[in-house]
């Protein structure tokens, strides 16, 4: 019988619960053009606002991942490990994460997605980088792995194919801030790549899909279980993104500051993230006995230089010139940069990272259409961080712009994003709490 598209969307439309065969029947039918992309959007949004049951999550995930091969990663011999961030802005640690877990011997399969409503992704990020190629095909992943350990991809047409479908369709239809939609979007993605166990990068904070720790909380919780309803390890780190990560927000700019931070430069609070999710990821990994090991162990890799030796193999690997780690700027066009300055004295007391996003996404670095280009060379890197004190005048950010009709909107919505208080700022650290 053929899949009645109809019936199901007005069933989450009026608050019932799909029984597992139909949401199967529905991700083969996206696959297959059967459902057509503003039916899969019109059901998205019915599921954004009735939610949908842990059964339904879990039918939704396996179908996702099922929409297309799953590696098998048994033949490494080793422990496969991977990590996800639920998106926020400036997040550039996998950049940082992969290349130093595996460089300790953890082989790591990453399967990430594009630039999300206001928030980066890795797959546009690493495009950056000239010549590299995020689409490889199974038999390639599975190779590059087993020769060198590690690898960063984003779907294929043989991976999770159908989440990549829905994932473009939520964040053109503002469907992104769902916990059963990205439960099943991340943990899809995960189940596709192999992986025995998952360390998840949960953000909350104004520049996340949740925007406080309890809705963090509870989208860790159902990651978590999920995964190891699913029969595989895992643990989610709480961190905060009120603030961007790091100084650099754009596609080629954060790639510039991974690579700085893989060097041994860059900043604390990326740093401090990075290894806090690469000793959990090495702890899992099975080759250290805590993570706080763990932790050690990743910031001897990155200061003995075999971190930045193991990103040099992947970028060679998939295409791009290695070369790019001893001089990373050198992928920066050299776009005009406008200063932008404090208008006040005081102390900076936030930086409002959804504003900065939706600043980075009008300069042409995000998506508003699921078929628009992106521009990898814009974005900002920021002058000042929170807690600084700050003169009139001082410097801010400098936006790179690429015309200034786009800078124009993109000052309009940094106007307000940097806060300045009289009283001295306490800057919590980025690392919250750890669920599971
Ligand atoms: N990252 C994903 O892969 N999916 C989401 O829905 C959100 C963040």
């Amino acid at each position: 019988m053929p899949f009645d598209v109809l019936s199901f969307i007005a069933a989450k439309r009026d608050g019932m619960e799909h029984p597992p065969g139909e949401i199967e029947g529905f991700v083969f039918g996206l696959l297959s053009g059967e459902v057509a992309d503003y039916q899969a959007s019109a059901w998205l949004m019915a599921a954004f606002l009735r939610g949908l049951s842990m059964g339904e999550v879990r039918a939704l995930t396996e179908a996702l991942a099922r929409s297309g091969r799953a590696l098998d990663l048994s033949s490494l011999g080793r422990r496969a490990v991977d990590k996800h961030s639920t998106g926020g802005v400036g997040d550039k640690a996998t950049l940082v994460v992969v290349p130093t877990v595996a460089s300790l011997g953890v082989p790591v399969a990453k399967l990430s997605g594009r630039g999300l409503d206001f928030t980066g992704g890795t797959a546009d990020k690493l495009e950056s980088i000239p010549g590299f190629r995020v689409s490889l095909s199974a038999e390639e992943l599975l190779k590059q792995l087993s020769r060198i350990g590690c690898c960063m991809a984003s779907h294929s047409s043989d991976l999770a194919p159908a989440e990549a479908l829905l994932y473009h369709l939520r964040d053109v239809t503002a469907t992104v801030p769902s916990i059963p939609l990205i439960a099943s979007s991340i943990v899809s993605k995960k189940l596709a790549a192999g992986a025995s166990a998952f360390v998840f990068d949960v953000k909350w904070g104004e520049g996340a899909f949740m925007a406080d720790l309890e809705g963090a909380r509870s989208l860790a919780r159902v990651l978590v279980s999920l995964s190891r309803e699913l029969g595989r390890e895992a643990v989610a780190v709480l961190s905060r993104m009120d603030r961007p990560l790091g100084r650099a927000v754009g596609n080629a700019l954060e790639v510039v500051e991974a690579l700085e931070l893989l060097r041994g430069e860059g900043p604390g609070d990326l740093r401090e993230l990075c290894l806090e999710l690469g000793g959990w990821m090495a702890f899992l990994g099975g080759v250290c006995g805590s993570p706080e090991e763990g932790k050690v162990l990743c910031e001897e890799a990155i200061r003995s230089g075999r971190a930045l030796k193991k990103m040099a193999q992947l970028i060679e690997a998939q295409g791009g010139d290695p070369k790019v780690v001893e001089n990373p700027r050198s992928i920066l066009e050299g776009l005009e940069a406008f200063e932008l300055r404090s208008e006040e004295e005081g102390y900076l007391s936030a930086i409002r990272a959804r504003r900065v996003g939706l600043a980075v996404r009008a300069l042409g670095g995000g998506r508003v259409r699921k078929e628009d280009p992106i521009d990898l060379q814009v974005g900002l890197v920021l002058e000042a961080s929170v807690g600084d004190r700050v003169e009139r005048g001082d410097p801010l950010a400098r936006v790179f712009y690429r015309d200034g009709a786009s800078l124009q909107r993109a000052l309009e919505l940094l106007d307000g994003a940097f806060v300045v208080s009289p009283e001295a700022v306490e800057v919590p650290p980025v690392v919250t709490e750890v669920v599971g």
